[in-house]
């Protein structure tokens, strides 16, 4: 069981929620195909998953999610509600007190993307939070950006803009998906 490069709990964790980038993802099942010592060690922090639904409430997973995560949150028992707005539209959204995720599936042209960035934009438009260089499968139509859901059930109503801009071999940028959130509050509290 002894291993010369173990690999960290938190690879592991990432690795089984399916939110890791393709090339690392490879590395790690190639290490665990010949490692039983690792293997174990990802047995263990599945069991540990008990504790998914605090991860996930803490809004400490990255914000753009893979199927394979979608499905072992599933597995799981844990509520998700999707909204899915094709490029362009305005889709009015909530979230409820039983709601344990929230999804936005962004549907967007990625083909030919060698970058693809998600902006959160406040409702002029204007944009507040980029992340970077988001994780996407090529030839994908959608990306999953999950909506820290403490973060939602605070939220008073109000509108948010999210932009997928993509970058091509030479750098140019180019808006590939804009997608209007109407959030309306449905629980009570600061905010309702
Ligand atoms: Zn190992």
């Amino acid at each position: 069981m002894n291993c010369a490069h173990p690999i960290d709990a938190a690879v592991l964790a990432d690795y089984w929620l399916g939110a890791l980038a393709q090339s690392e993802e490879d590395a790690v099942e190639e290490h665990l195909l010949g490692c039983d010592g690792c293997g174990a060690r990802l047995r263990e922090v599945i069991a540990l998953a008990g504790n998914l639904r605090d991860l996930v409430s803490e809004g400490s997973l990255r914000m753009v999610v893979s199927d394979t995560y979608l499905k072992r949150v599933a597995e799981e028992g844990l509520r998700i509600r999707e909204y899915i707005p094709p490029d362009g539209s305005v889709v009015e959204c909530t979230v409820t007190a039983e709601d344990d995720i929230l999804i936005g599936r962004l549907a967007a042209n990625l083909g030919g993307a060698k970058r693809v960035d998600l902006c959160i934009c406040d409702e002029r438009g204007k944009e507040q939070i980029r992340l970077p260089d988001i994780p996407f499968q090529p030839g994908a139509d959608s990306i999953a950006y999950q909506e820290p859901i403490n973060l939602a059930k605070a939220m008073g109503s109000g509108k948010m803009i999210v932009r997928l801009v993509t970058f091509d071999e030479s750098g140019g940028e180019r808006l590939a998906g804009e997608y209007t959130f109407n959030h309306t509050r449905s629980l009570p509290g600061p905010g309702a």
